[in-house]
């Protein structure tokens, strides 16, 4: 039976590469039932309203959401849309693997996790302005929460990733030594919860130095698992180990509700030219097809993908080619055979 997913096209290149994906999804048999809602600029100017009712209505009601990127105002202006959902529906582990799949890069077989926490640290939006000497905005305070709650479901969610994909190592990225209460509470609840996997390697180390050693030896980190804001940063700097945020997706998952897309934004540079790589949200798309129990078709598509970048005819602009998104779309469609 077909699984209702709510689709969220999303702003700038986001309907390009939903459009692009719903058409290798749809070739390679997925067993889904596409609900279509609005969301960021494009539902703000549509509808007056960048995360409207009915969006929020078909999500509580699919509880799968497969959303394209969405554009966030710097500085002033309404707040992240993604957030909000990711908040909503409290999906709290941002999963998102980095796989060498065009061969040639700056790194072979490169095969890793990031799992960030996704719902607390400073995007949790607790921030203000002091003014002073009358000027309102004389300094600004943003707020780092982390609770224990918080901390051990996150750590938790990484190991129980980990011994459940046979993966062999856990690694917490952290700033303890700086932040000695945020930081520190995040390094000792995650002591506790490893000795309790005693079968998954785990080591801790300070979030700058791993950064370093991601660039330098990236083989020796297998599942690394770090609070919101350096799980944002981490992940596009190991999505540059891969040749860029066109191939990083990401799963945002929940007790009860999951939310699928890419790590990459809306692209404002290059939308609506037709040329944007639509590999990270069809690969998050494969991540979805996992969580709902539609593996096989999720491996059928990854199958087409390499077979595509082995070949080397279509590749995008950001992968050093000149294929548009359709071209690109096309190849896999035949591809899958
Ligand atoms: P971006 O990820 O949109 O773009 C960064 C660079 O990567 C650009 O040069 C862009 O052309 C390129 N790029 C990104 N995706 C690509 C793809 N699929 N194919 C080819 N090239 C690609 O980052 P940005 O420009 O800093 O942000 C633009 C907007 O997106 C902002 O409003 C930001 O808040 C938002 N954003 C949204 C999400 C999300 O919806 N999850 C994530 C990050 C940023």
């Amino acid at each position: 039976m077909a699984r209702a997913v709510t689709v969220i096209p999303g702003d700038g290149i986001g309907p390009e590469v939903t459009d692009a994906t719903l058409a290798v999804l749809n070739a390679a048999g997925a067993q889904l039932e596409y609900d279509t809602q609005l969301a960021g600029l494009t539902a703000l100017k549509e509808l007056r309203n960048p995360l409207p009712k009915a969006t929020l209505d078909s999500a509580e009601r699919t509880r799968l959401v497969l959303k394209g990127p969405l554009t966030t105002p710097s500085g002033s202006g309404f707040r992240s849309i993604n957030v909000e959902l990711r908040k909503t529906f409290d999906l709290y582990a941002n999963v998102r693997p980095v796989r060498t799949i065009v061969p040639g890069g700056r790194y072979e077989d490169i095969d890793l996790v990031l799992i960030r926490e996704n719902t607390e640290g400073l995007y949790v939006g607790v921030e203000h302005y002091i003014g002073m000497h009358g000027d309102p905005r004389a300094a600004a305070e943003s707020v780092m929460i982390v609770t224990r709650f918080g901390a051990e479901r996150i750590v938790r969610y990484a190991f129980e990733y980990a011994r459940t994909r046979g993966r062999r190592k856990v690694t917490l990225a952290h700033k303890a030594n700086i932040l000695k209460y945020t930081q520190g509470l995040f390094l000792d609840v995650a002591k506790e919860v490893a000795k309790g996997f005693p079968d998954i390697e785990w080591e801790d180390r300070i979030i700058d130095a791993t950064a370093m050693q991601l660039v330098l030896d990236p083989y020796r980190f297998d599942v690394l698992v770090m609070e919101n804001m350096f799980g944002d940063i981490l992940s596009d700097l190991m999505a540059g180990l891969v040749g860029g945020l066109g191939f990083a997706p990401a799963g945002n998952i929940g007790v009860d509700a999951a939310m699928f897309e890419a790590v990459h934004g809306s692209a404002p540079d290059i939308a609506g030219q037709g040329v944007a790589n639509p590999t990270a949200l069809l690969l998050s798309a494969c991540l979805m097809l996992e969580h709902i129990g539609q593996a096989a078709t999720a491996e059928r598509i990854c199958r087409a993908l390499d077979t595509v970048m082995l070949e080397g005819r279509a590749r995008t602009r950001d992968m050093g080619g000149s294929a548009s998104t359709g071209e690109f779309t096309d190849a896999l469609v035949r591809a899958l055979g």
